[in-house]
């Protein structure tokens, strides 16, 4: 059927006028259903509703006006015209027929050519109402769903997905790096992009799925009946078909990437809005990672609650990544092999190192667990580390604030974050370091309340860290003195803890001079 045909259902009982009618309306350029009654009619417009009903009146168990009242109270996915043939003339039962829900009349017998001549003025209310609608749930740019009609589907598949306990998924995918598109090679280049991006995910989905631009460069995908893992493939294919697919937008050729995360409805996820928050969630950290990736929330499950009110300014306010970073003691090499990985996870007794590139930049970590599952592996400790990092690494350059840190650390299951200079890496913050961070900052403000002022129950704070300091520092000077082992774990151990607490001091100090 092309796109511009409409299709029409004929409902007679009397087969031979039934079959003279569809060849008209077939030669007219429609395409036609046939029922016998109103029951197989209202059937058939439930499981694919046509653009245009031509019903008789008189017809056994449901007639004309009792189709139209139930049509009319059904909900179908769009305006159905309704042209009613009848041989009554009385304009009491026309009234009774449009009350029903009938939008033209047409009188037995049916003159040749007045049938068609009616449903071509009943086409062009139909054309007319398709192209509002089109307007009104679609965006004009790229024609996938907007917004406001997103919501309303979300809300009837995921009611439909708790009453039959179907699965649904949802991915919400961003362009990598976007505004450097439109500002090479301008907005209109950055519009055919859009476009191209959108015709992609609309191939590549099923009639069943949705698609809808979320926001400027952002899409969300709606995947009915699959599950976390089938929505995983699916956005992994999408994003190696675009990462390698040169786009042609306007004269321009281009390449690009997108981010996506991917989350399903459990059982304990209240509403569509918390879904697509939990694909957001898994989306932030792609980004955070480094882009050109899928992230799925089974990844990121557990979460901590901001502890803090309202309304008061927040500890970490004005206080940056390097204020409470930790400072990095090992970077491993990319071709250096595992078993050098742990020997020296071993030596400075650490979870995880980052792993850099010729260049110094951070391309991904290695952590104690990968270790050991190669450990049992034959021949697993020759591998490279390359080959058996975890590339997804979430890094802050060391001037973000350690708010967004923060924020991050308590909406993700992740740990831990490294710190960058330009890509290279400086520093590690995990979620242990904003706890220490906040018990001194309490230490630092709950001091005793007699009668001291804040500036001296700072002093009290920053006194209780530098005796730490002091303390520390005397012991590792007798632990060298008397001890004679392999004194580098012990002091990159010790030295770690003391970083710690010196940062600790700078951060009270950026703290005393903010104005409260
Ligand atoms: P990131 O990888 O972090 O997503 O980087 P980005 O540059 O894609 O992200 P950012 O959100 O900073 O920029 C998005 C850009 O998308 C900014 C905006 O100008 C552009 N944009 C939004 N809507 C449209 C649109 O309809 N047409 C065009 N051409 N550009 C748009
Ligand atoms: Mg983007
Ligand atoms: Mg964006």
């Amino acid at each position: 059927m092309s796109e511009n045909q409409l299709s029409i259902l004929l409902v007679d009982d009397d087969p031979a006028l039934r079959r003279l009618l569809s060849q008209q309306v077939r030669l007219a350029g429609y395409t036609v259903r046939e029922a016998n009654d109103g029951r197989e009619a209202y059937d058939a417009i439930l499981a694919e509703c046509p653009d245009m009903l031509v019903t008789d009146w008189n017809m056994p168990a449901i007639d004309g006006p009792d189709l139209c009242r139930k049509l009319r109270q059904s909900q179908l996915p769009h305006y159905l015209y309704i042209l009613m043939l009848t041989a009554k003339s009385d304009s009491n039962d026309l009234i009774e027929g449009i009350e029903a829900g009938a939008d033209d009349f047409l009188s037995k017998p049916v003159r040749p050519g007045e049938l068609v001549a009616r449903l071509h003025a009943g086409a062009r209310m139909v054309r007319l109402e398709k192209s509002l609608r089109q307007m009104s749930e679609r965006d004009s740019l790229t024609g996938v769903l907007n917004r406001r009609m997103f919501q309303n589907l979300i809300e009837r598949e995921w009611n439909r997905a708790s009453r039959h306990v179907l699965p649904l998924s949802c991915v919400l995918l961003d362009i990598d790096f976007f505004k450097k598109i439109n500002d090479e090679h301008g907005h209109a280049v950055g519009d055919a992009a859009l476009v191209a991006v959108a015709n992609i995910l609309k191939e590549e989905c099923r009639p069943s799925d949705y698609i809808c631009r979320y926001g400027g460069e952002e899409f969300l995908a709606l995947l009915t009946q699959t599950d976390e893992e089938g929505a995983a493939r699916w956005a992994e294919r999408v994003r190696v078909i675009l990462a390698e697919q040169v786009i042609k937008a306007n004269d321009k050729h281009l390449r690009l990437t997108i981010s996506l995360g991917v989350a399903q409805k459990l059982a304990d996820t209240a509403n569509p809005e918390r879904l697509i928050d939990l694909a957001d969630q898994c989306l932030l950290v792609a980004k955070q990672s480094g882009r050109n990736r899928v992230v799925r929330f089974s990844a990121l499950q557990d979460s901590l609650l901001d502890p803090f009110n309202q309304g008061h300014r927040h500890p970490l306010f004005g206080v940056l990544a390097r204020d409470v970073m930790s400072t990095l003691v090992l970077c491993l090499h990319q071709d250096d092999r595992v078993q050098q990985a742990a020997e020296h996870v071993l030596q400075i007794r650490t979870g995880s190192v980052p792993v850099v590139d010729d260049d110094g930049h951070v391309v991904g970590v290695i952590t104690e667990k990968d270790i050991m599952a190669l450990a049992v592996e034959e021949g697993g400790w020759d591998h490279t580390i390359r080959e058996v990092m975890e590339k997804n690494v979430v890094s802050y350059e060391e001037n973000a604030p350690a708010k967004e840190i923060f924020d991050f650390l308590c909406r993700v299951s992740i740990r831990r974050v490294l710190v960058v200079e330009h890509g290279r890496p400086v520093g590690v913050i995990s979620r242990e370091s904003f706890l220490r961070w906040f018990g001194n900052w309490m230490a630092a403000h709950d001091g005793p309340s007699d009668g001291l002022d804040e500036q001296a129950m700072q002093r009290v704070g920053l006194t209780k860290i530098a005796e730490a300091l002091a303390e520390r520092s005397a012991e590792m000077k007798s632990h060298l003195a008397t001890e004679h082992d392999d004194f580098i774990p012990y002091v990159v151990g010790e030295a770690t803890r003391m970083q710690e607490l010196l940062n600790d001091l700078l951060g009270h100090c950026q703290q005393a001079r903010l104005p409260v």
